[in-house]
């Protein structure tokens, strides 16, 4: 079996989930790009706890984990199956301590983007989260121990956004964003591209850009678990590299 990419999304707005627009159109020409997966294993930018954790239902809930958005967008469905022999063999790659944990579901980070990019919702899915009290370079060792995973036909997804700043949204900025925006996102962008993945482990050395970009880390961990699972030898491809609202970049990446 060939090896499965990896990819990190950056899923801003959850009515992406229900807008055709050039990000939703950029997760589908991902997902050609991607041969059809066993099961995803997604970090999602919204399920953010004390430890890591795993849910392993068979058949996990989609979560509206959102408020103040249209009616439709709760209409919205995503009943792919679980995957409890894949939540184990995930519980077992992980080196530190974690638990499974089914009180949370399929949460709008994953679904909002796996409607456009696997609308049968026939490949299985569930959630690793991420451990809020845990340092960076802890995240990026998960995504490394997942690795092995792609061999057996896995895809690993970490959906966050890379500046993610919801208090210093504009809205009279529609398709565009702050320099501050732009500069941090480049900055990542080309460290993804020499492969600097200590540089962006260690991102808050960045200092005051960082701190506007990243206020909080829970939309840029998921970036590490992606990066962790790269190889050498990926090549990276880059999609959505935009701005929206001023301070969220949708800037994607798929590695194969
Ligand atoms: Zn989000």
């Amino acid at each position: 079996m060939s090896r499965m990419p990896v990819v990190f999304v950056g899923h801003g707005s959850p009515m992406n989930a229900i807008e055709d627009n050039a990000y939703s159109r950029g997760w589908r020409e991902m997902a050609k790009r991607i041969p059809k997966p066993k099961a995803i294993v997604s970090v999602s930018a919204h399920w953010y706890t004390r430890g890591t954790r795993i849910m392993d239902e068979e058949n996990p809930e989609a979560i509206y984990d959102m408020y103040g958005f249209p009616k439709e967008l709760y209409e919205v469905t995503y009943n792919a199956p679980g995957s409890p022999e894949i939540a184990k063999a995930v519980k077992e790659l992980i080196s530190r301590e974690i638990q499974f944990d089914n009180s949370w579901g399929i949460d709008h980070g994953t679904w909002s983007v796996l409607v456009h990019m696997y609308p049968e919702r026939d490949v299985p899915v569930f959630q690793v989260s991420i451990d809020a009290y845990a340092p960076p370079a802890v995240h990026y060792n998960i995504g490394k121990e997942l690795k092995a995973l792609r061999d057996q036909g896995v895809l690993i997804l970490g959906t966050g956004n890379v500046v993610h700043n919801l208090r210093l949204v504009d809205w009279h900025q529609v398709s565009k964003g702050f320099d501050w925006a732009y500069e941090f996102d480049q900055f990542i962008y080309e460290y993804i591209v020499a492969r600097n993945h200590d540089s962006i482990i260690n991102y808050s050395k960045y200092g005051d850009i960082a701190k506007l970009a990243v206020p909080t880390p829970d939309h840029f961990y998921p970036l590490l678990y992606s990066l962790g699972a790269t190889c050498e030898d990926d090549e990276v491809s880059v999609y959505n590299k935009s701005c929206e609202l001023g301070s969220l970049t949708m800037t994607s990446y798929l590695w194969a």
